[in-house]
């Protein structure tokens, strides 16, 4: 097919919820994109996150062809090897004591509100189910998860939503405070805010904020469906907060691009959900799970630390081009957000990158870039030299 035959069937046929960039994209390698017709894109976006391995990995496409030979899916009702062994390596590299797998990041963040609400309901009966949410956060797009997102925009068309959600600013330990209150079972915070524009929490809030939820058996729970997975320089980006969250949720880069997801559960917390309180068909899907392994055996910690030093040799890369257009970078590793000037349009400046061979991604305000981890400092280069040519 040609790109052009992509986007007439694709707008003929699939449904319109999308804003695409006019590029069609048919095969990679590395961090470097081709369209049908060979023409290259240096990729800053891993998707959304989530092939963090980059394109054409042999050794992911192998563990997946192999597994695909031997065992596609099994239902949940019988045990299989992969996500067994994923969900120990997980509970070993996190100290976490347990997983539910799903699919995507806002189902997994579904189990994470549905874990605390049982938990509540246990020790304490109804009416202790509020969860409070942050300001700017993103949470998914399912009709709870919508609602658990602090931006009003969201909260739109598809009433009545889920309740129980208040939201507290980030950072603002008052106003947590005021959101506070007998009948709250939950806090639920992205780390690093990642749709909202790559915010990270204070550290000195998030420590607050962890014993707080101690001191009061408010659940912790850690939205990492965009910063787990090694994209912040550590495996999960609570670790480099020094807390312990109850419940994490995961998502995006945890299988290098095949659809899982999922939720680790710390001790108090793995027996919450039991037999029939909580399922998904095609959770812990063994191909999936074979190519997890395959994420989890490459997420070594030198290759952490190698996301890190990337990630700063981006931000001091595109610090260093003093763009008109933009501000100060910030983030962790290769999670990255680039401030856009006042005057400036951060979907304008993605699109004209995109025109001229570099995938990025706007975040809030901002742009936001989430390069696939196994980036290369040829294609970093590559990628700066277009923002230089295209943005000066
Ligand atoms: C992407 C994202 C989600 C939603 O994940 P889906 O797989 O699209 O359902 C939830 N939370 C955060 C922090 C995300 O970045």
């Amino acid at each position: 097919m040609t790109s052009q035959q992509m986007m007439d069937l694709t707008q003929q046929y699939i449904l319109n919820t999308y804003g695409r960039f006019p590029v069609a994209l048919d095969h990679g390698q590395g961090a470097t994109l081709y369209d049908p017709e060979g023409r290259a894109y240096i990729d800053f976006t891993s998707g959304i996150g989530v092939s963090s391995l980059g394109y054409g990995c042999a050794l992911w496409a192998d563990a997946i062809a192999q597994q695909a030979q031997k065992l596609g899916h099994s239902s949940n009702l019988f045990y299989t090897g992969p996500a067994a062994q994923l969900a120990e390596i997980l509970c070993r590299r996190t100290g976490m004591a347990g997983v539910f797998f799903a699919n995507g990041g806002g189902e997994a963040n579904e189990g994470m509100i549905k874990l605390a609400r049982k938990y509540s309901f246990d020790r304490y009966g109804q009416g202790r189910a509020a969860i409070i949410t942050l300001n700017n956060s993103f949470h998914g797009r399912t009709i709870t998860t919508l609602k658990a997102t602090g931006q009003e925009r969201f909260h739109n068309y598809f009433f009545p939503f889920t309740e129980g959600f208040r939201y507290a600013d980030a950072n603002d330990l008052p106003s947590l405070e005021a959101q506070s209150g007998a009948d709250v079972c939950a806090v639920m915070v992205e780390l690093v805010q990642g749709e909202g524009g790559v915010l990270p929490l204070d550290q000195e809030y998030v420590r607050t904020l962890a014993r707080i939820c101690k001191e009061r058996d408010w659940l912790l729970l850690v939205d990492e469906v965009q910063s787990g997975v090694g994209r912040t320089g550590s495996l999960f980006a609570f670790q480099r907060y020094g807390v312990e969250p109850d419940v994490v949720s995961f998502a995006k880069g945890i299988a290098g691009g095949l659809p899982m997801s999922g939720i680790l559960a710390n001790a108090k917390c793995r027996n919450v959900l039991g037999p029939g309180t909580h399922a998904t068909t095609f959770g812990a899907n063994p191909i999936c799970a074979a190519a997890a392994l395959v994420v989890q055996e490459t997420l070594t910690d030198a290759f952490l630390q190698e996301v890190e030093e990337k990630g700063t040799y981006l931000r001091q890369g595109i610090e260093a081009l003093n763009l008109p257009c933009f501000g100060a970078t910030r983030g962790m590793g290769l999670m990255i957000g680039i401030e856009v000037k006042p005057g400036y349009s951060n979907g304008e400046i993605a699109s004209k990158l995109v025109e001229n061979g570099l995938l990025v991604l706007t975040a809030g305000d901002g742009m936001r870039l989430l390069p696939p981890l196994v980036i290369s400092g040829e294609e970093m280069d590559a990628g700066l030299a277009i923002m230089k040519k295209v943005l000066s």
